[in-house]
């Protein structure tokens, strides 16, 4: 069973990484990923995005400029409206993976803390990890 693979909250969406080791656990506090998420931040499981295959007719994607200027596409189930992954084309082609929405979660340890600039006040952050005010350097 490929470690890196979940589902939507309807499950009509379902995907999968042929890569097991992410590049990067990062926890996102910018204000993109609190209004997809509708919450503080999303937790990102970052692998290279043409490593990930979908599975499900629901698939939806929303396509926005990111802070780099370049691409940022979000894949969504436009079903039920569960956030899935997120391919940043400035970010070395890799993808976020939503951890919330694996299969199995509990190996995730978030490594690094980004855009701590727009962090909201009432998310508590964990200050024994990397943080940067916005994207990695
Ligand atoms: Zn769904
Ligand atoms: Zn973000």
């Amino acid at each position: 069973m490929p470690k890196i693979q979940g589902h939507c909250l309807c499950g009509q969406v379902r995907y999968s990484s042929s890569q097991d080791e992410p590049a990067m656990i990062a926890v996102c506090h910018c204000p993109d990923c609190q209004r997809q998420s509708g919450s503080a931040f999303s937790t990102n499981v970052l692998v290279p995005t043409d490593s990930i295959t979908f599975e499900g007719e629901s698939r939806s994607q929303f396509v926005i400029n990111g802070a780099s200027g370049q691409k940022v596409i979000r894949n969504f189930c436009s079903n039920c409206g569960s956030p899935l992954t997120t391919e940043l084309p400035a970010f070395d082609n890799l993808a976020a993976v939503k951890a919330g929405t694996l299969e199995d979660s509990s190996w995730v340890t978030p490594t690094i803390q980004i855009w701590c600039d727009t962090a909201k006040t009432w998310s508590v952050l964990d200050e024994s990890i990397d943080k940067t005010a916005t994207n990695p350097g």
